[in-house]
């Protein structure tokens, strides 16, 4: 990477100095050599006047040394040929300077010769007025660089170009060589990091406190470990959880088996209907297991369909009626008469409104009473399971919907529970964008209300 930074700022910086090189000298080609064709041209059109003094200032006389001493003051390139009115050459004028440039330019390379030509007659006239010469006057038109001053001037442009070129590419490289080190060393860190956590160090942090995307990987990084971390903490909790809640059946199992070989207890019924109800704890638990499970780690798919949430409720108040009757519950619903729709899986609403009445009954002393309502408006229904039970005390209130939690262990223990009930009824809501509130006095009862979203709302 910081190869790759360094790279691309060295072609960057090359091409932007090739591309003001070469820019410049168009502007040169183009401004830079009209201009010097302009002063040409207007050192020609004073040509007349400047060869006619010459004429006048020697007796009306053309004398070959003041002509030549003002050829040096003609412009780069430029020739007069001077003639009588009748065409009798009297000579030929060139500045001294322009061959030996010339000559030197393209020693040094340089391609000064001139192969277009811009021609000019000019008549000279004597102060009365009368023709006294002509000047046939050739120029370059298109104008090169012959002027010394011209030229050194350009490469003087050229070689501050280079200079700056030079000067900008080993800024720039000291800068890519900074930026890429402040970028490549928090990566580092995180690739350092990320190897930790492959190898099971949880803990790992990585402290990039920049608010550019290195800043955003490093706290998604820290995040996801910290998912991480909670995942494996969960996990072990769940074994450790699983391996009390199995050792208690099965120690009570095999004390009962130890004791009927020893002939301590005998094996008659009652002794093995509670080792049987030992046994259904046992089969309950790992169904209830299973399904929690599967839940938490997102692999139940829920069958969404749609289903009458009317009858679901009908069907569960049905099946536990018997226990109820049995142990002189009083029953009261108040559920509407035409049926409620939503998008559910009618596997999973059957467990949960089982697992909320079933606590009911199973919380709520003997000929105390149990309440089921359905309500719904526009986009939800609210199904709300009251009893007269035993109630929850506050400070249990926010953990029963955790798994293995049970308020005053001793009592649920008898009631058979294994606590995970609620825990499943809240992976379902989960699962169907549903929402549970819990309202409860110990001694007086408890309030479960559940809200489904109805079918429109589902996604
Ligand atoms: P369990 O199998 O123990 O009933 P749950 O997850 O269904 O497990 O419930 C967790 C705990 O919440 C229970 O152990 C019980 O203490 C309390 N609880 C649940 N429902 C009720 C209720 N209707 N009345 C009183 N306590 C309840």
């Amino acid at each position: 990477m910081r190869r790759k930074l360094f790279l691309s700022t060295f072609a960057v910086i090359l091409v932007t100095l090739a591309l003001s090189m070469l820019s410049v000298n168009l502007v040169f080609k183009r401004q830079f050599t009209t201009y010097v064709t302009k002063t040409t041209e207007s050192s020609i059109s004073q040509l007349p006047e400047r060869l006619s003094s010459i004429y006048t200032n020697n007796g009306n006389h053309w004398d070959q040394v003041s002509l030549e001493e003002m050829s040096h003051y003609l412009p780069m390139g430029t020739q007069i040929t001077l003639k009588t009115p009748e065409d009798k050459i009297i000579t030929i004028l060139n500045n001294p300077m322009a061959e030996m440039m010339q000559k030197s330019m393209m020693g040094m390379g340089m391609n000064y010769s001139i192969d277009e030509w811009k021609t000019q007659t000019l008549t000279i006239k004597g102060p009365q007025g009368n023709t006294i010469a002509k000047a046939e006057v050739r120029y370059p038109s298109n104008a090169r660089l012959l002027n010394p001053d011209d030229i050194s001037f350009v490469t003087a442009v050229y070689r501050s170009l280079l200079l700056a070129g030079l000067v900008a590419l080993i800024i720039g490289l000291l800068l890519s060589l900074w930026t890429s080190n402040r970028l490549v060393k928090p990566l580092r860190h995180l690739t350092y990091a990320v190897k930790r956590v492959g190898l099971g160090h949880l803990d790992e942090k990585v402290l990039i406190s920049s608010h550019d995307e290195v800043g955003e990987l490093a706290n998604a990084f820290n995040s996801m470990a910290d998912d991480l971390k909670s995942q494996e903490n969960l996990r072990r909790q769940f074994t450790v959880d699983i391996v009390h809640e199995l050792r208690t059946p099965l120690t009570s199992l095999q004390s009962y088996i130890e004791a009927f070989q020893d002939g301590v207890l005998p094996p008659n019924e009652e002794n093995l209907s509670a080792l049987s109800e030992e046994i259904d704890r046992l089969v309950s638990l790992s169904s209830d297991l299973k399904d929690l499970n599967i839940a938490e780690i997102g692999k139940l798919h829920p069958q969404l369909q749609p289903v009458n949430l009317l009858s679901i409720i009908e069907k569960v108040i049905h099946n536990l009626s018997p226990l109820i009757q049995e142990k002189k519950i009083e029953l009261t619903t108040k559920l509407p008469p035409e049926s409620v729709m939503l998008l559910a899986d009618e596997r999973l609403l059957t467990r949960l409104f089982y697992n909320l009445i079933h606590n009911a009954y199973k919380y709520t002393e003997k000929e105390g009473s149990i309440k089921v309502e359905l309500l719904y408006h526009n986009k939800f229904a609210e199904i709300s399971i009251e009893d007269t039970g035993i109630g929850i005390p506050e400070d249990d209130l926010s953990f029963i919907f955790e798994r293995f939690y049970r308020a005053e262990k001793s009592r649920a223990r008898e009631t058979g529970g294994t606590g995970i009930g609620l825990a499943l009824v809240k992976q379902i809501l989960l699962l169907h964008n549903g929402t549970i509130d819990v309202k409860s006095t110990v001694g007086k009862g408890t309030t479960f209300t559940v809200s489904l979203p109805l079918e429109k709302e589902q996604k």
